[in-house]
């Protein structure tokens, strides 16, 4: 039950609404979490992505420092030569090809291995022993790098001497040395007019004419005591870096393996591929989405780090063991969805929020309805006039409007003392339980306020439920008191002679037929007596009608006196009236009515100075069975009687 006091909540303007703080709290809130987790989940995603593509980039370095520490090896093996060459090789002449090859088997575990060796003219000459002494060193070396390098497919020595030494071993009728090796380019570019500080260089991608698909060769020049012998090579092919690319993660555009010339030497992209065979080799700019232009990339290439090109993120890792950079470019979109994807934690916090703004939505339209309620309570309690209650289980009244207050007495610090007992004056067994009434309730009560004042109310009641149980009751007190009163007014009123206060003729009768029934039924004796005044109009004439209507009241004053309690008179016309009298024969009827007669004639009115006198004539009858009309009727013949016989007598109806 609300407890309100006067006045409460009142004026305000958004009564009922629920502070808007309370929404911008939420909105803000909402606004923070996903601004502050985009960004949180944006710098993670970026951190993540960046260790990762970071260790490919040094898988893929680790892969090609292995193959630089090798050629690094080899280079030292072929830079010193043993001292004595040992020359005495089982060559064999190809006139076929102007060239020689040499059946060379190196022991491997002790399994002896063949290694391809082939040079240009009918043998090997004599001045390139040492370089000869210093390949056949080389070659168990060259088999454990091909054992050690799982990407290489050939590890060879080119010599400027014109031979080539390779593993693994092809037969030389298939392939051989020839002179147009010295003119290709990897060789051109590490001969010392082209690398005077005679470095170790990656060549271009290019497609392998064995068909391994794209390779791409390291090589370095050897240089033996100042003189420049040969090249150092070793041929890769590019699946396993193509491989580590794989592991770039989700939602990427595309990833891309490049040397410094902007080819690709692996890519992972979702679209297809190019041709495995395709020349020339394909080119970064071609693959990148065509919203880059070339010289865009050009310069995020060169420029290296996270590039922000339109909507796509390029990020470009460059290797350290070769001039070759990692490039993986993901569109904003799918960038941003992956954050969004980890937001799962926020998003849940968003959706709280949601379902807390639903819930301060229904609270607020459920607070606006019970003010309203409430409103509409308060008004009906205090506009009705009636006494309007709440009581617990013990029967402690809780709450009483105004007018209750006013009424019992009682003010708001009675509230929880005052009990229903206090208030209804109770005939047990009328009312079990106080407080409880278990179903709607109408009963008229006594009820009392707190000065001892009772009055009669109609209690209407009905029970207060929570959870199903009866926890009190309500109820109205309607105040029937005035009603009470003008039920008795009217009551007198219908049955009551205004004038005279005897009763009227219908209660006359209705009263005068129960008395004769009950003397007839005890067999007891019963009579009746009409009574009517002498010359009355007279009277009305000679003093005026308030004298008459005074010398009426006068008249059933003398009469009451003479007659008993249980007799009953009634004025049943103007100035005639009748009287039953139970147990009463007819002379004893016959006695006091001269008893009546003697009375009246020896009592005149007092009227101010006036002095009336009066005189009454009476029929009297004793019932005999017959009807108390009839009976009547006979006493008014012998009243009628009584008059002709001169008035002022008793005439009895024999
Ligand atoms: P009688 O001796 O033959 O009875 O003569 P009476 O004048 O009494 O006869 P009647 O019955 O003709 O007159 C009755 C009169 O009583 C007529 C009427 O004006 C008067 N009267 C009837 N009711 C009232 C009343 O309530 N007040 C007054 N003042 N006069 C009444
Ligand atoms: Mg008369
Ligand atoms: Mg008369």
């Amino acid at each position: 039950m609300p407890r309100y006091h006067a006045g409460m909540m009142r004026g305000g303007r958004h009564r009922g609404d629920v502070p808007w703080p309370a929404y911008l709290l939420l909105v803000t809130i909402a606004v923070l979490v996903v601004a502050s987790a985009l960004r949180l989940h944006a710098r993670q995603l970026e951190q993540e992505q960046a260790t990762r593509w970071t260790r490919i980039a040094a898988d893929i370095d680790a892969i090609l420092a292995a193959v630089n520490h090798h050629l690094l090896l080899l280079g030292a093996e072929l830079e010193h030569p043993p001292g004595q060459p040992d020359l005495a090789l089982p060559v064999r002449h190809h006139p076929s090809w102007q060239g020689w090859s040499a059946r060379l088997e190196v022991r491997e575990r002790g399994t002896p291995v063949p290694v391809h060796l082939s040079g240009a003219g009918p043998r090997p000459p004599e001045a390139a022993g040492r370089e000869l002494a210093a390949a056949l060193q080389a070659a168990p070396l060259m088999l454990a790098s091909r054992r050690n390098l799982p990407e290489a497919t050939w590890i060879y020595y080119l010599s400027a001497r014109r031979f080539l030494l390779a593993v693994p071993w092809v037969d030389p009728a298939t392939y051989h040395y020839t002179d147009t090796l010295l003119e290709k380019p990897f060789y051109r570019d590490l001969e010392p007019a082209n690398n005077p500080r005679l470095e170790p260089r990656w060549t271009e991608p290019y497609q392998d004419e064995f068909g391994q698909g794209l390779m791409v060769t390291a090589a370095r020049p050897v240089v033996e005591e100042g003189r420049f012998s040969g090249v150092v090579a070793i041929d890769l092919t590019l699946r396993q870096l193509t491989r580590l690319l794989g592991e770039v993660g989700p939602m990427i555009r595309g990833a891309y393996l490049i040397d410094d010339h902007g080819h690709i030497l692996a890519e992972r992209d979702p679209r297809p591929a190019p041709k495995a065979d395709a020349q020339p080799v394909p080119d970064i700019a071609q693959r990148l989405p065509q919203d880059i232009s070339v010289e865009q990339a050009r310069s995020a290439l060169a420029a290296g780090g996270l590039q922000q090109i339109g909507h796509y993120r390029l990020r470009v890792l460059p290797l350290a063991e070769a001039p070759w950079k990692l490039v993986v470019c993901q569109t904003d979109g799918a960038f941003w969805w992956q954050v969004l994807r980890g937001m799962k934690g926020e998003l849940l916090i968003l959706v709280l929020l949601g379902l807390m703004a639903l819930l301060l939505e229904r609270y607020r339209r459920m607070h606006a309805r019970l003010l309203i309620m409430e409103d509409r309570f308060r008004d009906t309690t205090e506009l009705l006039p009636e006494i309007i209650y709440e009581a617990d289980a013990n029967g402690n009244v809780t709450f009483l409007n105004q007018v209750g207050m006013e009424r019992l007495g009682y003010g708001q610090e009675d509230l929880g003392r005052l009990n229903l007992r206090d208030l209804f004056v109770f005939r047990p067994p009328e009312r079990p339980g106080v407080g409880n009434c278990s179903a709607r309730l109408e009963m008229e009560y006594l009820v009392q306020s707190r000065s001892g004042e009772q009055f009669p109310a109609l209690l209407r009641a009905c029970p207060i439920r929570a959870h199903g149980q009866i926890v009190g009751e309500r109820g109205i007190l309607i105040d029937i008191s005035e009603l009470r009163r003008y039920q008795q007014e009217l009551e007198q009123l219908a049955t009551t002679d205004y004038l005279t206060g005897c009763y009227n003729r219908r209660m006359f009768m209705e009263l005068a037929e129960l008395e004769y029934k009950r003397c007839r039924r005890r067999r007891r004796p019963c009579a009746v007596l009409t009574l009517d005044i002498d010359h009355f109009k007279h009277i009305n004439d000679s003093w005026g009608h308030k004298a008459g209507d005074e010398t009426l009241r006068h008249f059933v004053s003398v009469l009451q006196q003479v007659l008993r309690d249980t007799d009953i008179l009634g004025r049943t016309g103007g100035e005639e009236f009748a009287v039953l009298l139970p147990d009463a024969d007819l002379d004893q009827a016959e006695e006091i009515a001269e008893r009546i007669r003697e009375r009246v004639a020896s009592s005149p009115l007092q009227y101010g100075r006036i002095r009336i006198p009066l005189t009454v004539s009476i029929g009297v009858v004793a019932l005999e069975g017959e009807g108390l009309d009839t009976a009547l009727r006979q006493a008014d013949h012998a009243l009628y009687s009584a008059k002709k016989e001169g008035r002022n007598r008793v005439v009895s109806w024999v």
